[in-house]
């Protein structure tokens, strides 16, 4: 019969790669307790209106990319395309913005959009994000971009580089908006399709197009950091301020938008130009707007999503991908059949122990088990026959060096023996 291939931009990410993924997870999660970050867990899918309303109707996102259906009692459903705005829904349906404030919450999961798939790019990707809640001092920006610097830093990525700008308020916008505008209606024969769209619905997006004609007409723009009010100045100021005194280094980079509607004031991003294209490995910024948008209180949030794949390609770009360890320590081999239930019990001691021990499970011959063995790596074999069991003594061989050593038949004797 024909096999069923994965739907196309989805991802199988196979053991060999998820000891990766598990050691890069662990050092995220590591992060996110010392700098105070609660986990929070959010339903795949949600109320299409939670995105339209909380993303915004004329963005990318919502207008191109979500996984829009209709369930069986014709509710329109989507799947999450990114995780704001499901945290800020779920805050506020439990509540927990009755708690101590800030509110910090930090996800690593699953989102989908319906991209083009390419290097960097899948339908179905992951992200580590954050979002804080309830302060607006520049300390809470500060904290944000903290952690994600220390996570880079932690996995050694020196070279992943922070471009922050200020798209400023409901207060400054407008005026900044208008500017712009005016500036690229000069334009208007050379934009690409896209930004014509994105003129008088989204302009800010024309200074994000990749196309070379229009970053290059974006990179004479007008900035927004010469059209924000006295408090958008103050923040970014005060913004600086801090991570010059945490050594954190950056750029004020104004053609850093991001692509999302809700963002207010501080927007950055973590760059690594060196893994092709998709460059973007972080991404993040504040949305005072959004809460209130979305039925809640008014209360202001920043955070970000950092892209796993995107992470593991700056690593394995800098050769410097680890691994959690999944070798087995050792391999207990059975010689007959009188000892299997002896050996299956030792292993499973040893198990008990935090000891990586396999043993049989196909009943091989020991030619067999020791190919085997060889195969998947296990430091130390161990072969057990009736001699063994009967003096209680085994001999344990380093399968590096090939040396052997004799040590008593029980788990202890034999983690003892390997360590
Ligand atoms: P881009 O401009 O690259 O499309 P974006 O602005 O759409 O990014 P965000 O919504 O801010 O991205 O998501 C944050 C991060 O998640 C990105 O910086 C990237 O690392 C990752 N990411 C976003 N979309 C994808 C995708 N389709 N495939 C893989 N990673 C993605
Ligand atoms: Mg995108």
């Amino acid at each position: 019969m024909e096999q069923i291939k994965k739907p196309r931009g989805t991802l199988d990410i196979l053991p060999e790669q998820t000891a990766a993924w598990q050691y890069i997870e662990k050092i995220i999660r590591e992060k996110c307790i010392r700098y105070g970050f609660g986990e929070i867990r959010f339903p795949t899918f949600e109320a299409t209106e939670l995105f339209s309303r909380g993303v915004g109707d004329t963005t990318d996102v919502v207008q191109k990319e979500m996984y829009t259906f209709r369930d069986r009692d014709d509710r329109s459903l989507s799947l999450r395309p990114e995780g704001t705005a499901c945290v800020v829904r779920s805050m506020l349906e439990n509540g927990l913005y009755a708690g101590a404030m800030p509110l910090k919450l930090y996800y690593l999961t699953n989102f989908f959009r319906y991209e083009k798939p390419q290097a960097g790019r899948s339908r179905e990707f992951f992200q580590f994000g954050t979002e804080m809640f309830g302060s607006d001092s520049p300390a809470a920006d500060a904290t944000v971009i903290s952690l994600a610097y220390s996570v880079f830093r932690e996995l050694g990525l020196k070279d992943v580089k922070l471009h922050i700008n200020s798209v400023g308020c409901p207060n400054c916008r407008p005026a900044y908006r208008e500017a712009l505008v005016n500036y690229l209606g000069g334009y208007t024969d050379k934009l690409c399709p896209t930004c014509l769209e994105r003129l008088n619905k989204n302009p800010l997006r024309v200074l994000d197009c990749k196309s070379p004609i229009c970053s290059e007409i974006a990179s004479r723009a007008p900035k927004t950091t010469d059209h924000l009010c006295d408090d958008c100045r103050n923040h970014l100021d005060a913004l600086t301020a801090l991570l010059d005194e945490a050594g954190i280094p950056y750029v004020i980079d104004s053609g850093i938008v991001r692509g999302l509607d809700y963002y207010t004031g501080t927007v950055f991003e973590f760059i690594d130009e060196r893994i092709g294209a998709q460059s973007t490995v972080c991404g993040g910024g504040r949305y005072d707007g959004l809460v209130a948008q979305l039925g809640g209180p008014q209360m202001s949030g920043v955070g970000f999503g950092m892209g796993i794949t995107r992470l593991i390609a700056c690593l394995e770009q800098e050769g410097l991908l680890k691994t959690v360890d999944t070798t087995p320590d050792i391999y207990l081999a059975p010689a007959e059949k009188t000892v299997y239930g002896k050996v299956f019990a030792l292993c499973e001691a040893l198990r008990q122990m935090g000891v990586k021990a396999e043993t049989d499970l196909c009943s091989r011959s020991i030619k067999a088990q020791m190919k085997y063995a060889d195969k998947i790596h296990a430091r130390y074999t161990a072969v057990i026959g009736g001699t063994e069991a009967e003096s209680g003594i085994v001999t344990v061989k380093n399968m590096a060096t090939g040396d052997r050593a004799e040590t008593g038949l029980t788990a202890e004797a034999i983690a003892d023996a390997i360590k």
